[in-house]
């Protein structure tokens, strides 16, 4: 094993490190889209990576390189399967051409080498789970030393061949562990990353028991909210005496149910959300003003008649409603807050939507401003 050798391996490890990691950040979102531009933009990194580590590796006397060229490939044959690795190794392998000196015969080893690993890659396509939230192939490891076994063995057929095997094949065995481990560490890391943001950022926007979409992303949907769309707050009738004859676990069975009655009663377009306490809101979307009324009494009737069990049995709910309009978003919240007051007032169990004064008249006695003072 001689010190040059270990000297570009090393060089070949670092280059390796930077490039992959140049490609575990075209890992930006999960779940992963299925963008074609994505696809192609690793295989051109991983053709240039492969390309820029046998370029990198000084050759010996005999105008032998010992590189780590087929992580990469090996990489993406576990992703994008044998055909793209192939592909993608191509180049690498036929790079030797241009250089007098072995030329062909190095084409050959390397197309031997790229076909002994990339098919051990592809046998082992299983051990790739990319919705493993603990990264699979980190879990695998071990595959990263059956993947290399046979690395460089193409050697054999070069005259002087076995000396330069025995020569290299230890040190470039592990270098090519280490170096498949280090890829696969980075982009399966990167990819647990993105899957436990994507996961917490669904929980930061979801009620844990009713299992409706929470007050924060209700913040989120009202900007997108148009006029045509209305507002429904719905309140619970007398939840506190629930709680207080029956205990909380038996209210929060109730919040929990009363989540699924109202997901399931909606159209497609139409959410619902667990606002406050007990509390809930629903965004209708494209409704006419004639028909909210008619959904929130169909909702009152639905929880009206639907049976909680033995104890509470009956639940009632006060709907408060108002549509959106070209006035404020923050006007319909007060104005369906109001028409819950007054649901509540009238005796519960009941429905008010508040029909918005387009044109509120000014109070009698008041003057109308001039329109237009300096004329008159
Ligand atoms: P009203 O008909 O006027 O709305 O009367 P109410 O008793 O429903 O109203 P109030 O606001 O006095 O009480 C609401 C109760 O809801 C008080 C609170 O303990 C209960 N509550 C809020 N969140 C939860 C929850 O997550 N689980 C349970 N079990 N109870 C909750
Ligand atoms: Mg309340
Ligand atoms: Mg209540």
């Amino acid at each position: 094993m001689s010190l040059t050798l270990l000297q570009s391996l090393f060089v070949n490890l670092s280059v390796l490190v930077t490039l992959s990691f140049v490609m575990s950040l075209t890992y930006r979102s999960w779940p992963p889209p299925r963008h074609w531009h994505l696809k192609t933009a690793r295989l051109t990194l991983t053709v240039l990576t492969s390309l820029a580590l046998v370029a990198l590796a000084p050759a010996d006397a005999s105008g032998l390189r010992i590189s780590l060229w087929l992580v990469p490939i090996a990489v993406m044959i576990l992703r994008y399967g044998l055909g793209n690795g192939l592909l993608a190794g191509l180049p690498a392998a036929l790079l030797p051409l241009l250089e007098t000196g072995p030329g062909a015969a190095a084409v050959t080893v390397s197309l031997i080498n790229l076909l002994l690993v990339g098919g051990l890659s592809h046998l082992f396509r299983w051990t790739l789970d990319m919705s493993d939230p603990h990264g699979s192939l980190q879990r695998h490891a071990w595959i990263a030393a059956l993947l290399f076994l046979p690395v460089n063995m193409g050697l054999v057929l070069l005259p002087g061949g076995p000396d330069a095997l025995e020569r290299t094949y230890v040190s470039g065995w592990v270098f090519n562990m280490v170096g498949f481990w280090a890829v696969a560490s980075m982009i399966t890391g990167r990819v647990a990353l993105l899957q436990s943001t994507d996961a917490y950022r669904e929980q930061a926007h979801q009620d844990a028991l009713s299992g409706l979409p929470n007050r924060r992303q209700f913040e989120l949907d009202l900007p997108f909210t148009v006029p045509g769309d209305a507002l429904l707050l719905i309140d619970v009738d007398h939840f506190k005496r629930v709680n207080d004859l029956y205990g909380h676990p038996v209210g929060d069975e109730v919040l929990k149910r009363m989540g699924t009655l109202l997901s399931d009663a909606l159209r497609g377009r139409d959410r619902a959300y667990r606002y406050g306490g007990e509390e809930f809101a629903v965004i209708l979307r494209r409704v006419q003003p004639g028909r909210i009324e008619e959904v929130a009494h169909r909702l009152r009737e639905l929880i009206a008649s639907t049976d909680f069990g033995e104890p509470p049995g009956q639940v009632t709910v006060s709907i408060g409603g108002s549509p959106f309009g070209l006035w404020s978003r923050t006007r319909t919240l007060w104005d369906a807050d109001e028409a819950l007051y007054r649901a509540k007032q009238g005796g519960r169990n009941a429905v008010t939507i508040s029909a918005p004064d387009l044109f509120p008249h000014e109070p009698e006695g008041t003057d109308a401003p001039a329109l237009n003072p300096t004329l008159s």
